[in-house]
This record gives structure tokens, sequence and C-alpha cells, in this order.
């Protein structure tokens, strides 16, 4: 007898799927036996994205700062699948800068694509999960949100939010058995950090114990954990996934 997939049956929004740890969350769900909607501000990307998925799987054009578009991916992803079972809130942008140099423009994007995002998928999943009284959420946070980091005003602050939007969320939806738990990846080698300078690379490559950078699928793996009923007493926590940065 085999053994029954983690996400048997189960239906996901992975928000920012297109690429780097977004992908490899639904890609790793649909090992596991989930349907997978694939949601990104590119939708051609996200198409592209979905022949890399091996399972059931559906790309969206969506922008997580928009209030109405987060509500449709929603309803439609309910219309098409019956269910929302489990959201990873996993879009993300950089705009770094020190705060010398940072527009309030710059501030408000990071905060917008991140907290704001988080929020309003996490409010328009709430009334699906409650009525199903089951349901996951996974929030993609950052150690820049527990260490702070030099540039990273706007983002440090956004994924701090993070963990605080988790927390009070997981307290509001417990009733239901609803679990709302976080992520903070380190240093992970995607489209985001090799846009970093080497000198920067190197710098960061010296705080980490395991003395290597991640690789997506090494977040993909504890994202999929939570968001199965292996973790299923576990909620409201922040699981650092850094190789020992900042721990
Ligand atoms: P990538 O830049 O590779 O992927 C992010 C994806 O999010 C892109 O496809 C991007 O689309 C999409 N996106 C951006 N803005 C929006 C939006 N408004 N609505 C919908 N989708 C959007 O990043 P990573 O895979 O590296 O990061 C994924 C998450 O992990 C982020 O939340 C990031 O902060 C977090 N993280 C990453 C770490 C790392 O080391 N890589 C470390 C810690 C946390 P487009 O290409 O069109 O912009």
């Amino acid at each position: 007898m085999g053994t029954v997939p983690m996400l048997e049956g189960r239906v996901a929004i992975v928000t920012g799927a297109a690429r780097g740890i977004g992908l490899s969350i639904a890609q790793r769900f649909a090992l596991e036996g989930a349907s997978v909607i694939l949601a990104d501000l590119d939708g051609d990307a996200a198409q592209d994205a979905v022949r890399k998925v091996a399972g059931p799987a559906r790309a969206w054009t969506c922008d997580v700062t928009q209030e109405s578009a987060m509500n449709r991916l929603v309803s439609n992803c309910v219309d098409e699948f019956g269910q929302i079972d489990i959201l990873v809130n996993n879009a993300g942008i950089t705009r770094d800068s020190t705060i010398g140099k940072m527009s309030l423009d710059e501030f408000r994007a990071v905060l917008d694509v991140h907290l704001v995002g988080a929020w309003l998928g996490t409010r328009a999943v709430a009334p699906h999960m409650r009525e199903a009284r089951r349901g996951a959420i996974v929030n993609i946070s950052s150690i820049s949100g527990k260490a702070g980091i030099f540039g990273q005003t706007n983002y440090s602050s956004a994924k701090a939010g993070i963990v605080g939007l988790t927390k009070a969320s997981a307290k509001e939806l417990a009733s239901r058995s609803i679990r709302v738990n976080a992520v903070q990846p380190g240093l992970i080698e995607t489209a985001m950090t090799r846009a970093m300078p080497e000198k920067a690379w190197q710098s960061k490559m010296a705080e980490i114990p395991l003395g290597r950078a991640g690789q997506p699928d090494e977040v993909a793996s504890v994202a999929t954990f939570l968001a199965s009923d292996m973790a299923s007493y576990v909620t409201g926590t922040v699981v650092e996934v850094t190789g020992g940065r900042f721990m």
C-alpha cells in the first residue's frame, strides 16, 4: 500500500507563483495531490509556470494589492474547484535603499504588495474556510522581518507586519479549525536575490551557519508541512528557514 499524498483533494491558491519560491510551492503542492491556482501579476509567466506543475493547475492574472482582484481570484477558485483549502500569501517585491534615499512611494509599494496583499487574501478566503470549518493559510514573511536588514526599512516593516497579521488572524480563525502560520526564509537563490551585488551576496553568506544559500524547494517543503494535516496542531507560529542565519 502506497502512502497517501499530504494534500490529496485540497485546493490551493499561491500568489506570486510564476517563478521563484511561489512556483516551487505550487509544484510541491501538486506533487502532494493538490489542485493549484498560480496567481501572478504577470499572467503570461503564470501560464508558462503552469506547464511546470505536475497536476491540475490554473494560471490567474492577479495584482494582490487590488481588493476586487483578490476577491475575484478566490470566488473564481470556489466556482471552478468548489472549495478553497489553502492560501499561500507569497507575492513580493523589493525596493531597497537607505531611509534617507527611499521615497514614500517605494515604502508604500512594498507595504502594499506584502502586507496589504496578504491581508486582502486572508480576508477573501476566510468566509469560505469558516463555512468549511477547515483551512490553512501560509504567509511568506522573511528573516528581514525578525532581524531588520540595512537598506530594507520598507521590506523589514512589511515582513514584520506579516508576523502580526499571522498571529492575529490565527486567533480570529482558530475556532473554525483554520490555521495560519508564517515562514521566514533567509537567503534563497531566486531572481529576487540574484539581482543583488556580489559583495552583498558574499557578506550574507558569511552569516549563514550552514554555509550556503537555500533553494526554493527548501522553503516549499516547509510550506507544504504547514499547509498539511501533519501540522494540524500548529497555528500562529513562525518557522525560520535560514540555514541558521540570525537564529
Ligand atoms: P520573485 O521575485 O522570484 O517572485 C515573486 C513573484 O511575485 C513574481 O512572479 C512577481 O511577479 C510576483 N508579484 C510581484 N508583485 C505582485 C503583485 N502585486 N501581485 C501578484 N504577484 C506579484 O521572488 P522570490 O520567489 O524570491 O520571493 C517570494 C516570496 O518570498 C516574497 O514574498 C519574498 O519577499 C519572500 N522571500 C524571499 C527570499 C529570498 O531570498 N528569495 C527571502 C525571504 C523571503 P512579477 O515578476 O510580474 O513582478
